[in-house]
């Protein structure tokens, strides 16, 4: 079969040239070599975060991430406030629970946006509440949820807000400061486009001042030693090399072409989908769609978890599936990564023939025409 596509919201597909730095011979963190390497994507970071404020590499997954983020500010015991609208909403609830935090679940219908209205009703029941945990993107649902408006109204209170970004910090606009998040996280095997293994974290001023008193236990994520140690010019711990190497690659990258026209490359892969998605009359999922990751409703009577095996294992495509309640009746494309327009075009091939092969009814002369017609007629710039 013809060559593999990865389409996954996470992992992504790599760069040839982060493949490359990924293989170069192994140095020791602490050189004058890496020092400089280390500075650069700190630095170069906060362009991302658009910040002015330190942004920290964890050698940690994503979930790490989000760990420190939260242990960071936290009090035990005190009133945390989970917007739930998938699977890692879900989590980071129950990592607050697990910290000691009285937590309060707002669970959202998967697919759709928290409400503001209710945002604010959750807060006039519970004025104390201290944090407030939400995902710029639910990659489960490839849902975004409102995040400006949620953070206007949140800084008008003493509770902070903390933002999972990692499928949306690097592929769509997500400012930090302007928007006053008070503590982002992102991931490198998402919209960072590398290997899995490392998480960017950052605070706001009104988090900073928490987290000189905040309570809950922490070694590993202590970010006051980090801060430290960063300022030394080093990581608290080892450093993680070779993703570091590969991620100044990928920022310096993101920065000459500017965050405008990276983000609307990846939009435009959305679009794409979207559009063609329609000529195969596989509906959205989401009603606040993610240019990061679209979902795509299945036909009824298509068995979603086979027709995603056999999508991957006849025509070697990898996309996800629906977890949970939506396990067989969704697929999840990623748009995050290093992705060509020829893997765009043989993606809504092949899976227009695996649903040829479920008997559904699908014209792919059309669909071809179609796909070569929209990818000619968009713009290819901002290509990482
Ligand atoms: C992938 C992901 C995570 C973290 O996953 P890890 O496997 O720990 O990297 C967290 N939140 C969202 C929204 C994600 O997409």
């Amino acid at each position: 079969m013809s060559n593999s596509i990865l389409l996954a919201p996470g992992p992504v597909q790599l760069h040839p040239e982060v493949q490359k730095i990924l293989s170069l011979p192994m140095i020791h963190h602490r050189t004058p070599e890496f020092d400089l390497i280390l500075k650069s994507a700190l630095t170069n970071l906060k362009f991302v975060f658009q910040t002015e404020q330190p942004v920290f590499m964890l050698s940690s997954t994503g979930s790490g991430g989000m760990e420190c983020l939260l242990v960071n500010v936290l009090n035990p015991s005190e009133k945390v406030l989970a917007i739930i609208n998938g699977k890692f909403g879900e989590r980071w609830a129950d990592m607050a629970a697990d910290h000691g935090a009285e937590v309060i679940r707002h669970q959202v219908e998967w697919g759709k946006p928290v409400a503001m209205t209710d945002l604010k009703k959750i807060f006039k029941d519970h004025p104390d509440i201290k944090i407030v945990l939400a995902q710029a993107c639910e990659t489960s649902t490839a849902t975004v949820n409102p995040i400006q408006e949620m953070a206007a109204f949140i800084a008008q209170t003493e509770a902070l807000f903390l933002v999972d970004g990692i499928t949306a910090l690097g592929a769509y606009h997500l400012p930090m400061d302007a928007w006053k998040i008070d503590g982002l996280v992102g991931g490198s095997q998402k919209a960072f486009m590398l290997p899995t293994g490392m998480s960017f974290v950052s605070f706001s001023e009104k988090a900073w001042k928490k987290i000189k008193t905040a309570q809950a236990k922490k070694f590993y994520f202590n970010i006051q030693n980090e801060l430290a140690a960063n300022q030394r010019g080093e990581t608290l711990f080892s450093s993680n090399v070779p993703l570091i190497r590969a991620l100044d690659y990928v920022l310096k990258r993101i920065k000459s072409h500017g965050l405008e026209a990276h983000f609307k490359h990846i939009a435009r892969r959305a679009n794409y989908t979207r559009s063609m998605a329609q000529s195969m009359k596989l509906e959205l999922f989401s009603e606040a769609p993610s240019s990061s990751v679209t979902a795509l409703k299945l036909p009824s009577q298509i068995e979603g978890v086979q027709f995603r095996n056999d999508l991957e294992k006849n025509y070697s495509v990898t996309v996800m599936g629906g977890q949970d309640q939506l396990k067989g009746k969704i697929i999840r494309l990623g748009h995050m990564g290093y992705i060509t327009d020829q893997d765009l075009h043989q993606t809504s091939m092949r899976l227009s023939r695996c649903l040829s092969d479920y008997k559904f009814s699908i014209n792919l002369n059309e669909i071809e025409s179609k796909s070569k017609t929209l990818l000619e007629h968009s713009t290819q710039e901002g290509q990482i």
